[in-house]
């Protein structure tokens, strides 16, 4: 009986038609309906519950060369997503299971076993497994931590600071002792991040006369680490106060992403680095593979402990994941934006 339920709904899917030139359009995807998919042999039937957006999906739009392979015109867009086991094929999973991995924008897919993981609601909300201690959490741990290594004392300054990776970094960096300023685009984000998050400062780029002024007077100290997830003029303005040996975790640049190619230019900044003998390095989630259980054991225990707190804007509705997208690219998201579809 239940089988025969199963076949007889339909699958809904966003597809790219086509790659956006400058900002997405509704032009650029394609709603599609079609039977569900089977699984085959050690593979799992899956209905998606939250399904995730974030920024670099924009960069694969692009048919630019990255580290990671551009999206497929005609092909469901790929992405991160929790859902539900409906049907499997598989002795890892049975129906009823709650697991998380790329599910892409659709709201039923077909999974190989070996590459879904098996989450627990009881431990933390199916949606924080996208976000706290998912995929923008542990960037935040690892860019951090290996990269800006902030100290007691130091004084550390990111930007996209009320977004999913940088609320959990500035956070993450008063842990370690540091002061902590954030840099980001509404006095309401800034407001939360300063009396919610326990941030030192926090500057509102939009409304600030002077970046350089502002960072002047936020970081008496100058700047220890930068933890950069939007590039453009404001990272300018943060290099222009870096300190000796000053380490730079170039995260995301997403004022450019919807630049044409080869747009984003600014000062140099190379003589700033030699002379304070800095540390620029640029990395991916992908490049700590092998230490995702570290990260995720931090980010947990933190969690647990009430050091660290998160938000989610939560967009309803699958018609609405290329416009939830967008949102990111507006800056109307406080933390981590998601769509939910079941
Ligand atoms: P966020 O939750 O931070 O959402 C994006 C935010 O960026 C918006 O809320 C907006 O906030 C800000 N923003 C948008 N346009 C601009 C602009 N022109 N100038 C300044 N700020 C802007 O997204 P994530 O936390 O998921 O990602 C943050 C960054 O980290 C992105 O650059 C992303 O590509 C990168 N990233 C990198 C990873 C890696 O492995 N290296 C992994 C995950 C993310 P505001 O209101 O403040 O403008």
């Amino acid at each position: 009986m239940r089988k025969r339920v199963i076949k007889d709904m339909m699958n809904r899917k966003i597809l790219l038609r086509s790659r956006p030139q400058g900002w997405p359009t509704d032009e650029n995807f394609e709603f599609q309906e079609a039977p569900l998919p089977q699984p085959g042999e050690g593979q799992v039937l899956i209905r998606a519950i939250y399904l995730s957006v974030d920024p670099y999906m924009r960069g694969r739009m692009s048919a630019a060369k990255s580290y990671v392979e551009p999206y497929r015109i005609g092909e469901v867009i790929e992405g991160g997503g929790v859902g539900e086991v409906i049907e499997s094929r598989s002795d890892k999973f049975q129906p009823g299971d709650k697991v998380l991995g790329m599910l892409g924008w659709q709201l039923y897919g077909v999974a190989d076993a070996d590459k879904l993981r098996k989450i627990d609601e009881q431990t933390a909300p199916l949606s924080a497994y996208l976000g706290v201690i998912g995929m923008t959490g542990l960037t935040a741990y690892f860019g951090l931590m290996d990269i800006g290594r902030p100290k007691a004392g130091e004084t550390v300054v990111v930007s996209g600071a009320a977004g999913a990776v940088g609320s959990i970094v500035g956070q993450i960096a008063k842990i370690q002792g540091a002061r902590v300023v954030g840099i980001a685009g509404s006095d309401d984000k800034t407001a939360w991040l300063t009396e919610q998050l326990g941030f030192d400062a926090a500057i509102n780029y939009r409304t600030t006369p002077n970046l350089k002024d502002a960072l002047e007077k936020e970081c008496p100290q100058g700047v220890d680490v930068y933890f950069d997830n939007v590039g453009g003029d404001i990272t300018d303005a943060v290099i222009g106060q870096l300190n000796d040996h000053a380490r730079i975790a170039l995260c995301g640049s997403i004022s450019a992403y919807n630049d044409s190619e080869g747009k984003d230019i600014g000062p140099r900044v190379l003589v700033k680095l030699i002379k304070t003998r800095s540390l620029m390095k640029g990395f991916v989630l992908g490049d700590y593979a092998d230490r995702l259980p570290e990260g995720a054991k931090m980010l947990g225990q933190w969690l647990s402990e009430g050091k660290l707190k998160y938000e989610e804007t939560v967009i309803e509705g699958f018609d609405r994941i290329p416009e939830a997208l967008l949102e990111l690219f507006k800056g109307t998201n406080i933390g981590k934006m998601l769509v939910k579809v079941g």
